[in-house]
């Protein structure tokens, strides 16, 4: 394959922009090599300014579950727009999408909408905070909650793919209000409130994590985090900025059949545009402002255009959809699973619906510290050889892969001989090494 020209862009965006990139995984500094620049999208695949065509399982990072493209949403988007872009005012299409977010979500009683998952977690731990009158908050190691001051406190993706275990620039106070307990470990959890007695705003989670690449909870695991943290007087905040509207229709907690006080969204629920979302119970969002006394606020949320690119997305989302993306996905994670056992390759993956990592680790992933046993050169190498087969994947181990509905068998066959061939390739040059 041919890359002259998505290099050139890219040597003169890193004179303009840190790295060359509006956001850090993007700049495939993990992989290594520079990144592809995107030209467009249709369906299930992508093209490079250069012409080369990819399978892709980025996806936009989760928002695109139909796929680039789809016309439903095209034509909402433009139809929408022709009307004005925003008017800083109410607008019909947002209560549709309040509507449309609580009614498969029954815990989100009342919903504001944002403009990022980011902008999502930080107005959720303002609530929790708001309406408990505490201070510090519980989150994971390698769960990743958008980049808030607060929540840069070992976070996953690209802060893990990095290696910082904190970000530059955040004040000291900010952090020690941000206590970390490992996924999947109730005793730490229960460690931290007795250290912390009655200090304890909220637990933060992904119902499945996704940002350490996809790592399931264990039984119990959040079922246990709603105990603790009612017998704590503390808020459970479920972040399913990825796996809402993407594990189900009602998200995660549908399918583990946990009720969370807070919830954030976003990806998805924009359907490829800037919107995210944060809601819960009706008391504890009488907090926000112009109602309570913590204030939110944007210029742009609930902006029209976005919202007609959810509302477009969550229409298209019946059962059916589920089905096929959950079995393409299944069908891939055996595919892949069954070529590196025949080359030899140890490998291990998860998968939780239409999302999936397969980690070079031989060892269960459960966990932060398990999911960095991986070989990251072995990811490297592989993701490198796939780039150039024409499929493209997420550029770190710690990122989850996301199937959409228009992904086709094809595309999966294709996926799966092309990592047989990488397979073969990366142990083969194993052994010389
Ligand atoms: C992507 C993501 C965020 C941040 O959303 P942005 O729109 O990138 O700000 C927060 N939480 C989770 C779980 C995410 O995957």
């Amino acid at each position: 394959m041919d890359h002259k020209k998505s290099q050139r862009i890219f040597k003169q965006s890193q004179k303009l922009m840190p790295g060359g990139v509006n956001s850090p995984v993007r700049s495939f500094a993990a992989v290594g090599g520079g990144p592809v620049v995107i030209a467009r999208g249709t369906g299930s695949h992508i093209w490079d300014v250069d012409g080369n065509e990819y399978v892709d399982y980025v996806g936009s990072w989760g928002p695109l579950i139909l796929g680039h493209a789809m016309p439903q949403v095209v034509r909402a988007v433009s139809e929408t727009a022709r009307n004005g872009l925003s008017y800083g005012a109410p607008t019909r299409q947002e209560l549709a999408m309040a509507e449309m977010i609580t009614s498969p979500m029954p815990s989100m009683e009342m919903v504001r909408m944002v403009s990022s998952g980011t902008e999502a977690v930080m107005s959720a731990i303002r609530a929790a905070r708001a309406y408990t009158g505490k201070d510090k908050i519980i989150k994971f190691e390698g769960c990743y909650h958008g980049h808030s001051d607060g929540m840069l406190v070992k976070a996953g993706s690209g802060v893990l793919t990095f290696g910082v275990a904190d970000s530059a620039g955040i004040p000291e106070g900010y952090a020690k209000n941000t206590l970390t307990a490992q996924y999947n470990d109730l005793n730490g959890v229960e460690a931290l409130f007795k250290a912390n007695k009655g200090q304890i705003a909220a637990i933060i989670v992904e119902p499945v994590a996704a940002n350490m690449g996809v790592v399931l909870p264990k039984a119990g695991f959040l079922d246990g985090l709603r105990r603790i943290a009612s017998r704590e007087r503390a808020l459970l905040i479920f972040d399913e900025v990825i796996t809402g509207f993407r594990l189900a229709y009602g998200g995660a907690q549908s399918v583990y059949k946990v009720t969370p006080d807070l919830t954030c969204l976003g990806k998805i629920i924009g359907g490829g545009m800037p919107v995210g979302a944060y809601g819960g119970r009706q008391d504890v969002m009488g907090v926000i402002s112009p109602v309570g006394p913590a204030y939110q606020a944007g210029t742009l949320s609930g902006n029209p255009v976005a919202i007609a690119a959810g509302i477009a997305t969550l229409k298209a989302l019946k059962p059916s959809i589920y089905k096929k993306i959950d079995s393409l996905a299944a069908e891939l994670e055996d595919g892949l699973s069954s070529a590196a056992k025949r080359v030899g390759t140890p490998v291990t993956i998860n998968r939780a619906g239409s999302i999936l990592t397969m980690f070079f680790t031989s060892r269960q992933v459960v966990d932060y510290p398990s999911a960095k046993k991986s070989d990251l050169k072995a990811f490297g190498r592989y993701f490198r050889d796939m780039l150039e087969a024409g499929i493209y994947l997420p550029p770190s181990q710690f990122e989850a892969m996301f199937v959409s509905a228009s992904h086709t068998q094809s595309d999966i066959k294709k996926t799966i001989d092309a990592a047989s061939a990488a397979f073969k390739r990366t142990f083969a040059s194993k052994m010389d090494s």
